[in-house]
């Protein structure tokens, strides 16, 4: 991999991207005492997005920063997740006091929004947050980085962090041609939905054959957390409108069973639907001069590989680590690629078999799941399945810096 010459230290960093890695980020330069800038596209701080979990080394971040009690106090509730038929009835049970960290609901899991704005609380005045702006140009000059914003907005920076999620535009504008993106034939919709009385502290999850599946999730709102899964080439799924979203679902799921008539009632009135068309970001490297790349804009594992949270806060937390350790850029991004791309490999190694077993296409084959479930739902058993929801659950030894205080 070729690299530009090395450079003095990094003190004023721009982090393009306020959601967990971005905010996460910020918050570790502040407390090693860079000059920190987030900008955001979203007008306002972005509230939103559902249940999402934090295990391993995440979590020993969290501890870090001394926030994983505000996250735990933060989260949904869930205890555990129950494979329902038609009827509601009980296929098997996984609960989160029994595989404890490594099953598909981990111990700690938050919405999206709620996580995010953890960070973003946190960081207070120590780093300054530009919402409704863009990166337009940047151009590395002799000493630093050059940035054009949309708002016309000019600043230079000593280094730039893209945190912009999966469908990341600057990472195209700096690494045009350069993510490589591994389509995982899996299209999702998330969204909020009104609580029933049917909906208590497990998540339910319905498999309907076709390749599709419901689940409902608790949250700690007074509401539901309905995702929509259906499995199935992208075919271009990922450039639909609004609108177009909305459709692709509610045709999908016309006429199933169970709780499905609800759930579409709910997608014609939310106002939050997340819509993913699951594909994992594949770069060959992750930073290019003054650039870096971190969190879903490096790496997307997909939410189907349970560890994508995990990731953003660990890089934060490494990226952070390495800038502060040492004087010359170059050898930090280096040293920060070297520490975590064996692990974010590891956490990407999701087989594509998987999403294909969860959402089997037919009927026979929603039968088989079914009976294979309940062979599973026993003592000992319980643990292989879980493969199925955690890419890798092994635990990824955190690089000892120098302490900061929370
Ligand atoms: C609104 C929303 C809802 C989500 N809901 C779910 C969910 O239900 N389930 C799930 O598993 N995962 C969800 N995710 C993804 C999840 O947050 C990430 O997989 C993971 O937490 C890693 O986060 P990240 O910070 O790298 O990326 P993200 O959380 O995707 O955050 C990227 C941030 O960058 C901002 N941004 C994007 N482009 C630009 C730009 N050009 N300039 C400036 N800012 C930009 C975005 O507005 C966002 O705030 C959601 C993400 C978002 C943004």
């Amino acid at each position: 991999m070729k690299r530009a010459a090395s450079v003095g230290p990094a003190r004023k960093i721009l982090i393009t991207g306020a959601s967990v890695a971005g905010n996460a980020l910020a918050w570790w330069l502040a407390k090693r005492g860079f000059d920190v800038t987030v900008v955001e596209r979203h007008p306002h701080f972005r509230e939103g997005g559902q249940n999402i979990d934090v295990r391993g080394a995440g979590r020993e971040v969290l501890k870090k920063m001394g926030l994983e009690q505000a996250v735990a106090d933060s989260g949904t509730g869930e205890t555990g997740v129950r494979f329902v038929d038609a009827d509601d009835k009980t296929v098997a049970q996984f609960d989160v006091d029994e595989l404890g960290a490594d099953g598909p609901t981990a111990e700690l899991e938050i919405l999206r929004g709620d996580l995010a704005r953890i960070f973003y609380d946190a960081c207070g005045e120590g780093v300054t947050f530009r919402f409704d702006d863009t990166i337009e140009a940047v151009a590395e000059t002799g000493n630093g980085i050059n940035v054009r914003f949309k708002s016309a907005a000019r600043e230079e920076f000593d280094l730039v962090v893209v945190a912009e999620g999966v469908g990341s535009a600057t990472r195209e504008l700096v690494f045009p041609g350069e993510n490589k993106p591994r389509w995982l034939d899996v299209t999702m919709g998330y969204f909020t939905i009104p609580k029933a009385v049917g909906d208590g502290r497990l998540c339910r999850i319905f498999t309907a054959g076709e390749g599709r599946s419901i689940w409902l999730r608790p949250d700690n709102k007074g509401t539901t957390r309905a995702i929509l899964t259906v499995q199935k080439e992208s075919d271009g799924d990922d450039r639909l409108t609004r609108e177009e979203q909305v459709s692709f679902l509610r045709e999908r799921f016309a006429g199933v069973d169970w709780e499905a008539d609800r759930v579409l009632r709910g997608l014609e009135t939310t106002d939050d639907l997340y819509f993913d068309v699951l594909r994992q970001v594949k770069m060959e490297r992750w930073s290019k001069g003054r650039v870096v790349l971190t969190g879903d804009a490096a790496w997307c594992a997909t939410p189907i590989a349970g560890i994508g949270t995990t990731l953003a806060i660990v890089g934060a937390y490494v990226l952070a680590g390495e800038l502060s350790r040492s004087p010359d850029i170059q050898e930090a991004l280096k040293r920060y690629e070297e520490t975590l791309r064996p692990y974010v490999e590891k956490g990407q190694n999701v087989p594509k078999f998987a999403p294909k077993m969860l959402q089997p296409q037919t009927l026979l084959g929603v039968a088989v799941q079914r009976s294979v479930l309940r062979i599973v739902d026993t003592p000992g058993i319980k643990q292989l399945v879980t493969k199925l929801f955690v890419s890798s659950t092994d635990d990824f030894e955190s690089p000892v810096y120098d302490h900061v205080s929370a």
